[in-house]
Parts: structure tokens; C-alpha cells; sequence
């Protein structure tokens, strides 16, 4: 027998597949003996069952009920009893919080009657048809469609008519006159009567609530974090607190530690006289926690011994919402804190250090993501000027970006290409759209725990956010400082997310402090404790990581760069680079050579300088493997433009005169060459079997230049590696050239030559056959960019196509597989290779060196698949090696 329903008392943090997070975090806060209102939760086996079938599942009311009467038994009282109405809060809890992107209803329980019985038994008429006005508007919009607005607009209409701008200036006899004007507005748009019977508020209300998992904005949160779509949502039913009873009452939100900065201290925000949604609505501003001492010492005690207990369980930070009641504090929900890449690195070093988490917890708690996120550029702070305000510094980094007052505007913009930052006063989950496409967030109202700060930092946006001094107003579309500069939309604007600092223009950038760490091992005064928390997880994660991690790079710079970032080789060395430039004309020569005579002589002048550019990196990463691939893209990638040629031979001709006859040559020369797809044509090893001399070139580039290293006493390791290689055939055919040609370099220089020589795995075919290919091959790299293409048979220069968003919205994928490896269909060819490679080559080395060699999830699924090593850019290294640790953890 399936069961649905879980009083707070029977479940706990482990649980929350099942209850949610907020479901398992209060039963786990129950457990600990915290004051949690009494409740039970509904599961999200319950919701998936509603979802699938459209219906209630078989015995859920049953339980619930039971549920209730229970409730109703301990308290003493009755849902929407009459004279002393027992009241229910009603809210969503997935097992990964989605904040704002569900329903939430309050005071279910009030009616026509039970509305007098709580103006009684509170001692407020005004409190009781608040709460009842809240009531109808909630169950109005949320649960009968009555579009949101609508309800706005009337309460601002009141406001407006009675001169007041707060809510708590209207009396009770407003109020109640306004409860009216919703329930003749419900009826008008829907037909239907406001419920007054407590038991169907509940049921609807628990229905609604279910179906919100699948709303629209609910889906749109859930695609950009990557939460999978069939989860659902528990629904927690829980015994009303009212921080709307007075001076003596409020609510308020708390992180244990600052979640920006990851430093200690109690950090949060505290509205008096509010409700919790009143807070993180950022409606009114609220005042800093601290504050809270002064008003209210013994909550505001009690407060911070629940969150040390909580700290200490839970041996994170933690976030909390509470209620005080008229002096009695309630906590309303718990969970592991969101928080900043910084705070993220500096958090779990603090908790290492205090013994609450060991060192590999430590490693575990922080991310590649965050790390490389670390690793932006920052504002100049000597070049910024003036501020044009200054507000919350709620999501680090720094952000250069047209403003743009309105979500539909961001998205439409940043579709175009541009930059914005999206300025709103303040922001609700329908904003959800504009703060994905923009670069920052910027809002004139709420604090550190607003809407906007607490989804921007989950999406690691930069977020400034109330900035009081700035009057934003969205209908005209311009914001205006407190020194009367006004911006106007498409302007362009710098947020400081680190500073909490707006200027006008764009302000230069300059590295991060963890930059310029890795660079020299430098200092940095105010950031100093972010480059050692980041230095200690490295460090951690060099000690337990298997895999290496080398870098893709063609100049002795990136070399010498990636070298100081960690890396302990190169595992791709793209020669074609160094065919650019000025040596193009060098290789147009060689292809378009008439006779071997004048193939060879261009052939010879490219050799010195391919030697060169190899002993300057074998001389940067000396002691370490450098992987240099042979020539690999197809060759009229060092061609003129044809489209160019022919512009320039018409109007020659248009003009009366000769065309020159070297660009007729190289027409028709292009032309010959010409493939409809290249990219499947002739290139990689291939072109080393058709054009006579190439590969005999490269290869006494290398062997001389590593003769040359070896005659300046020098440990070059080169490695020759043949790409897009298909059959073991193709291979062989390469290496009996490649070994020729080094002996016939090691006895010209007079020195041993040791250069194992490999190929890239990047076909489908070579993946298959990979035990035929392992017979000639000392060494693998898989080139996933090309293994991905034609694996997928996706153009890999084609991927911004349309159809890749429409997949992307279809859930076909959740991302891009040129950017996270697709496990099931290139993953398992990559662990066909292996296994086949090894059985008939048990020592063969294994690396990556596609795009997916950086990608955090992909070093994840390389080290399981057992590869020695993962190869990725410079900058993408710290990052490999932190993932690599936290993949052995
Ligand atoms: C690859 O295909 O993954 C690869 C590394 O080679 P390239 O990107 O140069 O084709
Ligand atoms: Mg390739």
C-alpha cells in the first residue's frame, strides 16, 4: 500500500526524494526539537500520481484527513472553526528548492464566519480581514485563475483613494470591504463563488499547488538548472504563524554565514508586523537582522542558538525563515544555503578548519563551475569614477551591459547578441526569463535575501540589489540617480556584484584575484582569504585526483601559462596554427606546387619554422609530454575566400584590365579543392597520405627540434599524434613514415629519438575498431568535438542552428553535447575504445583532448571510464584538476 502523507514528526533530511526539501528540512527541524508548527506533508509520489492521471490518487484524502484530524485533535481546534479557526499554510517543496516558482496559499481555514472568530480570539478585526483579504487573493489567482493583477490593481485603487502607501494603514472596515470586491472579482471572471467551506479550500488548494509544478515558469527554472521535468512536488500543510499581529510580531530571513562572501556572522533581513512572503517579495524594505536585538532580545537569542544547532547538524550554512508571534519565535523552514562561488570555496575551508567537515568534504562542497567563475576579470577599481549608487552587493562579478527595464526586452535583446542588465524595481518569479538572458540584475528595492538576490545567486548572475538611491521606472523605461544622471534603456551600464556599485559606461576589467594566483603565486590584500580557499581546494584536489591533467596549446605562451596553472603536459598541439600568418603564403605554395620540385622547396622553407615553434614549446614544458598532432584541417582552410577572388578577377576585368594571374591560379586551384563538406573530407590523416612530403616535414620538424633540446640538455618528450584516423590501415601506413623519417633524424643529429607515436580517436569507426587500431597505436586521445559530431551527425560549426534550441526546449538534451559529453551514445563508444584498446594494449596511455576535457560533468564520466588523462585550454586546467579530485573523491 502506497503511502502519501508524512507528519512532520516521521520524516527527516534524508527523505527528500520524497517530502521535498522543505517537506524533509521541518521534519528534520522537528526532530531536533526546534519550535516547527505542527503539519504533515504530501508526497511527490502523491504529485506525480495527480500529474499523470489528472486526479487525486486513491486514499490521498483518506490520509490527509487523518492527517487533519490529528492536527485539529493536538490543537485543540478545528480548520476554520468558527469562533477559533484553525488556519493551514499550504505550500510547494520540490526536492531541489525552486525559489518563488511554485504556489504558496495562506490562511486556508477563513470564511465569511471563522473570519469573526479570529478577529475575536486575536484581538484584531483589522489582522483577521487582512489575513482573509490575503486569503482570497492568493486562493483567487493561484488556485481559480483570476489573473494576479487584477487584485493589485484594486488594492492600489484603496490605497490611492484613502492617501495611504502602505497596506497597514488600511483599517479593518477597508479591508473587509475590499474581501468583498475580490470575491465579486473571482465570481465576474470565473463564475464561480470564493469556497467557503475550509475542507474544499484545502483540497483545491493542495491540487493547485501540484499543478504549479508544471506552470510555466516552474519549467523555465527548472530547464536552466537542469532539474529533471518528472520529479514533482511535495506539499506541506502546516499549522498557521502570524507575524502580522503587531509590533511584537514580524518575520524574517537568515543565512548562518554571509552567503556572498562565505564569511561569519549572522547575516539576514527582518520585516515587522509582515508576513514571510512580504519579505522576500522585497515589497517593503526590510531592516538588517541585527536590528532585531534591540527589538526583540529574547527571539533574536533564540534565533541565533537555533541557527548554531542547525550550522552544526547540518554542518553547513544554512538559510531560515522564521516568525515571531507576539514574542514566540517559529522556524518555518530550513535548508543548506545557496551561496556565491566565492562563499562556496571560503565556506568549506572554514568548516574544515573547524573540524566540522573533513578535508575531501571540503573538496566535495566547491565546484569547477564556481572556480572558472572565479576566474572572470573584475573592474579596475583606480578607472571606475563615481558611483551612480551603490546597493547590496548580492551576487558577485562584474557585468557590462545595456539596461533594460523589462524581462520581455532582456530576452529580446540578448537573443540579438547584445549585452543588458536587466533594472527592475524589484523582481518576481515572472522575471525569471530576463534574468537567464542578462548579464546582471540590477534592483532599487530588497535586500540580500530579495527575489533577485536569491535566484541570481543560485544562477551565479551578477546582482546588485536595493539600491535605494535609483528611482526605477519601468513604464518609461530610464532609471534616475540621486545626482539626476538619468539612463536610459539601452544604455550602457557596469555592475559591481562584488562592491554593490552601478556606474554609467563601461568600466575596464582587469584579472581576478585568483588569476593572478595562479599566475605568480601572488598576494591579494582584500581577497586574500577567497585565493587561499581556492589554493587549499587545488591542493586537496591534487592529492587525490588520478587523472592528469594536460592543456591544449600551440604557443610557447600557452605553454608556459598552462604550465603555471597546473598542467602537466600538452595533450593536443594543433599544428595548423602555426601555418597561419605570414606562412600561409608557404603552404599556399606547397598546395598549389605544379611540380615535386617546387612542393619540396615550400615544404623546405616551412620546415625551420615548424622546428622552431617546436623547441620554443618542448622548451616550455620541458620534462613534460607535448602531444603534437600532425596537419589536420582540410586545406583550403589556408586558402583565399574564392567568393573574394572572383569579386577581385571581375572587377579587374570590369575595369578594362588583366587579371592578375596569380589569383586566376588560385581560383581554379580553390575550386579543384572545392568539397561540399570538408569537414568529412580531406583532412586528418588523410591529407597526410595523399600530399607527398607533409608528414615527412612535421615529423623532421619534431625529431630535429627534439635533437636540438636534447643537444641544450633539455627532457623533450614529444608525442606524434595522427588525427581522424579511421582505420588501423591509415595508421599504419602514417607511423612506417613517421618512423622512417625519425631514424633517418636520429642518425643525421647523432642522437636517440624516443617519440611514441598515437592517434586521435574521434570517428565512430576508429572507436569500434579501436583493438585493430591499439596494434599500431602507443597511444589514444579522444577528439570528442569530432567524435561528438559524427556520432550525432551534428555540424560542429553549425551548433548555434536553430534546431539546437528547439532541442534544448524539447528536453531532447539538456545540453549542449558539444559542450557535456553525451554519455549514453559517445560515452559509450569512448568506453568500447578503451576496453578494446587495453585488452590488446594493456599499457596504452588514454586522454581527451576535446572541448569536453574541461567540462566539469565530462571529467567526471572520463575518470570513471578509466582514461590517464583529460586535456583542455589553459584556462579551463584549475578547473580539470579540481574536477578530477572531486571525481575520485
Ligand atoms: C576533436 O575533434 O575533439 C579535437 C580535439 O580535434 P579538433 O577540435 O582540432 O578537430
Ligand atoms: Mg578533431
Amino acid at each position: 500500500m502506497v503511502r502519501y502523507v508524512y507528519d512532520f514528526t516521521e520524516g527527516g533530511r534524508d527523505m527528500a526524494d520524497l517530502l521535498g526539501g522543505k517537506g524533509s528540512n521541518l521534519a528534520e527541524m522537528t526532530r531536533l526539537g526546534l519550535p516547527v508548527p505542527p503539519g504533515f506533508t504530501l508526497t511527490t509520489e502523491a504529485c506525480r500520481a495527480f500529474l499523470e492521471t489528472g486526479s487525486e490518487p486513491a486514499g490521498l484524502w483518506r490520509e490527509v484527513s487523518a492527517h487533519l484530524a490529528a492536527l485539529e485533535a493536538s490543537a485543540g481546534r478545528s480548520l476554520g472553526q468558527p469562533d477559533d479557526p484553525l488556519l493551514l499554510s499550504v505550500r510547494s517543496g520540490a526536492k531541489f528548492s525552486m525559489p518563488g516558482m511554485m504556489e504558496t496559499i495562506l490562511d486556508i481555514g477563513l470564511n465569511d464566519d471563522s473570519v469573526l472568530g479570529l478577529a475575536k480570539v486575536s484581538g484584531s478585526e483589522r489582522f483577521a480581514w487582512d489575513s482573509y483579504r490575503r486569503l482570497v487573493q492568493m486562493f483567487g489567482s493561484t488556485v481559480m485563475g483570476v489573473d494576479s493583477s487584477r487584485f493589485e490593481q484594486s488594492l492600489a485603487l484603496l490605497k490611492e483613494l484613502r492617501g495611504v502607501q502602505d497596506d497597514v494603514r488600511l483599517p479593518a472596515s477597508d479591508l473587509a470591504e475590499l474581501v468583498e470586491t475580490f470575491k465579486n472579482l473571482i465570481h465576474l471572471e470565473t463564475g464561480d463563488h470564493f469556497p467557503q467551506s475550509p475542507a474544499e479550500q484545502l483540497r483545491r488548494a493542495v491540487m493547485a499547488v501540484f499543478e504549479s509544478w508544471n506552470g510555466e515558469r516552474a519549467r523555465v527554472y527548472r530547464r536552466r538548472e537542469h532539474i529533471a521535468d518528472d520529479l514533482g512536488t511535495a506539499v506541506n500543510v502546516q499549522r498557521m504563524v502570524f507575524g502580522n499581529l503587531g509590533s511584537d510580531s514580524g518575520s524574517g530571513v537568515a543565512f548562518t554565514r554571509d552567503p556572498a562572501t562565505g564569511r561569519p556572522g549572522l547575516y539576514g533581513d527582518y520585516l515587522p508586523d509582515a508576513q514571510g512572503e512580504d519579505v522576500v517579495a522585497g515589497i517593503r524594505n526590510t531592516v538588517p537582522l541585527a536590528e532585531l536585538e534591540r527589538l526583540d532580545a529574547t527571539s533574536y537569542d533564540g534565533l541565533r542558538t537555533h541557527m548554531r544547532t542547525l550550522e552544526r547538524h547540518y554542518r553547513d550554512l544554512c538559510d531560515i525563515e522564521f516568525t515571531i508571534e507576539r514574542g514566540t519565535l517559529w522556524m518555518l523552514q530550513t535548508r543548506v544555503g545557496k551561496r556565491t562561488a566565492e562563499a562556496a570555496f571560503v565556506l568549506a575551508a572554514a568548516l574544515a578548519d573547524e573540524g566540522l567537515i573533513t578535508p575531501d568534504e571540503a573538496l566535495d562542497r566547491v565546484s569547477g563551475e564556481g572556480l572558472a567563475r572565479l576566474m572572470f576579470p573584475r573592474f579596475d577599481t583606480d578607472s571606475t569614477g563615481t558611483a551612480l549608487a551603490h546597493g547590496v552587493p548580492a551576487s558577485p562579478g562584474a557585468a557590462v551591459g545595456a539596461a533594460v527595464f523589462d524581462s520581455a526586452q532582456a530576452v529580446r535583446r540578448a537573443a540579438a547578441g547584445e549585452k543588458v542588465v536587466l533594472v527592475r524595481q524589484e523582481t518576481t518569479p515572472d522575471d525569471l526569463p530576463g534574468m537567464i538572458a542578462a548579464q546582471a540584475v540590477l534592483t532599487s528595492r530588497g535586500g540580500k535575501t530579495s527575489h533577485a538576490a536569491v535566484v541570481a545567486r543560485g544562477m551565479g548572475k551578477v546582482c546588485v540589489c536595493g539600491a535605494e538611491e535609483l528611482t526605477v521606472d519601468t513604464e518609461a523605461r530610464r532609471f534616475t540617480a540621486a545626482d539626476g544622471t538619468v539612463i536610459r534603456e539601452g544604455t550602457i551600464v557596469s555592475v559591481d556584484g562584488s562592491a554593490g556599485a552601478v556606474y554609467a559606461g563601461p568600466v575596464p576589467l582587469v584579472d581576478s584575484a585568483v588569476i593572478r594566483y595562479l599566475e605568480d603565486g601572488s598576494g591579494d590584500g582584500g581577497s586574500q582569504y577567497v585565493v587561499d580557499a581556492v589554493a587549499r581546494a587545488l591542493a586537496r584536489a591534487d592529492t587525490v585526483r588520478r587523472l592528469e591533467v594536460r592543456a591544449n596549446a600551440d604557443t610557447p605562451e600557452d605553454a608556459e601559462r598552462a604550465r603555471r596553472f597546473g598542467a602537466q603536459g600538452i595533450g593536443l598541439c594543433r599544428t595548423e596554427h602555426m601555418f597561419l600568418g605570414e606562412r600561409r603564403e608557404l603552404v599556399e605554395q606547397m598546395i598549389l606546387a605544379g611540380t615535386d620540385a617546387e612542393r619540396e622547396k615550400a615544404l623546405a622553407d616551412l620546415l625551420p619554422l615548424q622546428r622552431q615553434d617546436f623547441v620554443a614549446i618542448l622548451e616550455a614544458m620541458d620534462g613534460l609530454p607535448v602531444t603534437i598532432r600532425l596537419l589536420d584541417p582540410p586545406l583550403h582552410e589556408f586558402l583565399p575566400d574564392p567568393t573574394e577572388l572572383a569579386v577581385r578577377i571581375a572587377s579587374a576585368q570590369a575595369r578594362g584590365e588583366d587579371p592578375d594571374a596569380h589569383d586566376a591560379e588560385l581560383l581554379s586551384a580553390v575550386n579543384r579543392m572545392h568539397e561540399e563538406n570538408p569537414m568529412l573530407g580531406l583532412r586528418g590523416v588523410r591529407l597526410g597520405l595523399v600530399v607527398p612530403g607533409l608528414v615527412a616535414m612535421q615529423v623532421q620538424a619534431i625529431g630535429e627540434a627534439v635533437g636540438e633540446r636534447l643537444l641544450a640538455g633539455g627532457t623533450p618528450k614529444a608525442e606524434i599524434m595522427v588525427p581522424l584516423v579511421g582505420d588501423v590501415r591509415e595508421l599504419r601506413l602514417v607511423r612506417e613514415e613517421v618512423q622512417r623519417v625519425l631514424a633517418e633524424v636520429s642518425r643525421a643529429a647523432g642522437v636517440a629519438l624516443d617519440c611514441p607515436v598515437g592517434t586521435m580517436i574521434e570517428l565512430p569507426r576508429a572507436a569500434l575498431t579501436a583493438g585493430r587500431i591499439a596494434e599500431e597505436a602507443e597511444f589514444f586521445s579522444f577528439g570528442t568535438n569530432d567524435l561528438t559530431q559524427t556520432t550525432w551527425g551534428f555540424s560542429r560549426d553549425d551548433v548555434e542552428a536553430e534546431f539546437f534550441s528547439a532541442y534544448l526546449d524539447k528536453g531532447v538534451f539538456s545540453t549542449s553535447p558539444f559542450e557535456t559529453l553525451d554519455r549514453e551514445g559517445v560515452g559509450r563508444l569512448v568506453g568500447i575504445a578503451v576496453a578494446e584498446g587495453r585488452a590488446v594494449r594493456p599499457d596504452l596511455k588514454i586522454g581527451v583532448c576535446g572541448e569536453h576535457g574541461g567540462d566539469p560533468d565530462s571529467v567526471h564520466f572520463f575518470h570513471t571510464a578509466g582514461l590517464d588523462y583529460v586535456s583542455c585550454s589553459p584556462f579551463r586546467v584549475p578547473v580539470a584538476r579540481l574536477e578530477a579530485g572531486r571525481a575520485a573523491l
